[in-house]
């Protein structure tokens, strides 16, 4: 098994040798935070203002006077603040303010009693409970201080952040420009979906699937369709590629056949490394650099295309646009519910199932088929069980790694 394996590439060193060679792009715009989701941010978000920007009730209760507290003496009722419509006159000592909940407190109040701990009566408001400074009152900028930095640069705007701009009243957000992406297959085998299959063809998966994961990575897709195994075709699509994007990703290929011609046109045109990766699927990958823009070669068998994508080309874009902690998939462990194969010598992607027992432990099973050109062990998977590169088969009982799938993998 050494002698296979002992030229192959550990994904990691792969990862931080493409990660090494780039720096973030730094091209950025303003676009509405209603066009925003999906996009990064280019520069930190300062908040505008205090949040909340006044202080105000936390209940539904009584406005007071800390000091005006006595249990054996009603308060009288002054008048009454709601949220949007403020009390704002005097109001005298003894008596207290009917408040509801967000309304701002009346000048001079220093608590607010909640309605359940106090008792009406024609003599007005008696507080049952204890009374302290500061009670039920949320204060001016105990959220969020104006000036303090609420977003960092390089996070991706969803739905946890832009109703956090929304609440500041930042309309507008300065966000990286897209990423510029290239894609196309090769293969003369290769027919796009739509046309009847002569003889010996087969469907272009991976164009597709690349182009459905940089849509969900919000990149600007430019999709040059499939080009033949012929080195004129193969150089015009680099280079149209390469004047287009910032990446260029192609499938196919990379590997040792008699119709691969894009390395020898790729050493023509830039600076490619072509690697053999010790993982399983995905074994030849090639990446470098052409003349402008950032070159990733995937290897040709689909379900190899999509696991090299996901380990290596997601990390790649996310670093380009400067993300902060996107570029890893979270793993946990799990236990293997049966009988895992696994030959030594490389890091194996295996789709699986992953579930929690009665006990509450996670617990993972094979989707069955692990060949490279079984994509609909996707579709039945929703984590890949990730097995090191030294180890053999898993009997049932064994702790694994398990990666739930993201949000590329319909995770
Ligand atoms: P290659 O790396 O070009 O030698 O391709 C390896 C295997 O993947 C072959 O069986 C190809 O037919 C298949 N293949 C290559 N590109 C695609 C594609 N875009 N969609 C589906 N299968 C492909
Ligand atoms: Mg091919």
């Amino acid at each position: 098994m050494e002698l296979f394996t002992a030229g192959l590439l550990s994904l990691e060193d792969a990862r931080s040798r493409m990660l090494a060679q780039i720096s973030p792009l730094r091209d950025s715009e303003t676009v509405a935070i209603t066009a925003a989701a999906g996009r990064i941010t280019a520069e930190a978000v300062v908040s505008p203002l205090d949040v909340p920007p006044f202080a105000n009730s936390a209940m539904d209760g009584y406005a007071l006077r800390a000091a005006d507290f006595n249990r054996d003496h009603p308060l009288t009722v002054a008048g009454k603040a709601f949220a949007g419509a403020p009390y704002q006159g005097e109001w005298p000592a003894g008596s207290c303010i009917r408040i509801m909940t967000g309304a701002a407190l009346p000048p001079g109040t220093d608590a607010v009693v909640m309605q359940e701990q106090t008792e009406s009566s024609d003599q007005g408001i008696r507080i049952l409970a204890p009374i302290r400074q500061g009670l039920n009152i949320r204060l001016a900028g105990e959220d969020i201080r104006q000036g303090a930095s609420v977003l960092a640069a390089g996070v991706r705007l969803g739905a946890a952040e832009l109703p956090l701009l929304a609440s500041l009243g930042i309309a507008t957000v300065r966000v990286l420009r897209k990423l510029r992406v290239a894609v196309f297959s090769t293969g003369d085998e290769l027919q796009p979906v739509g046309e009847p299959l002569a003889a010996g063809q087969i469907y272009d998966t991976n164009r597709f699937a690349v182009h459905l994961m940089l849509d969900a990575l919000g990149c600007e897709v430019l999709d040059l369709g499939i080009i033949k195994d012929d080195p004129g075709a193969l150089r015009a699509a680099f280079q149209q590629a390469n004047a287009a994007a910032d990446v260029v990703i192609s499938s196919g290929g990379v590997s040792v056949g008699e119709a691969d011609y894009t390395k020898q046109i790729l050493d023509e045109l830039g600076e490619i490394s072509f690697w053999k990766l010790a993982m399983k699927p995905g074994k030849p990958f090639a990446f470098g650099r052409l003349p402008d823009s950032w070159f990733c070669g995937l290897p040709g068998n689909p379900v190899s295309a999509a696991v090299t994508f996901y380990q290596l080309v997601q990390p790649l874009l996310a670093c380009l646009t400067g993300q902060q902690g996107e570029a890893l998939p979270a793993r946990m462990r799990a236990r293997a519910s049966e009988v895992l194969k696994k030959t030594p010598g490389r890091l194996d992607f295996q789709r699986g199932v992953f579930s929690r027992t009665t006990e509450g432990d996670l617990q993972v099973r094979s989707t069955g088929h692990q060949g490279s050109h079984v994509f609909s062990s996707f579709s039945q998977a929703n984590c890949f069980i990730v097995l090191e590169r030294e180890r053999a088969t898993v009997q049932p009982g064994e702790w694994v790694e398990i990666e739930p799938f993201n949000a590329l993998l319909g995770g």
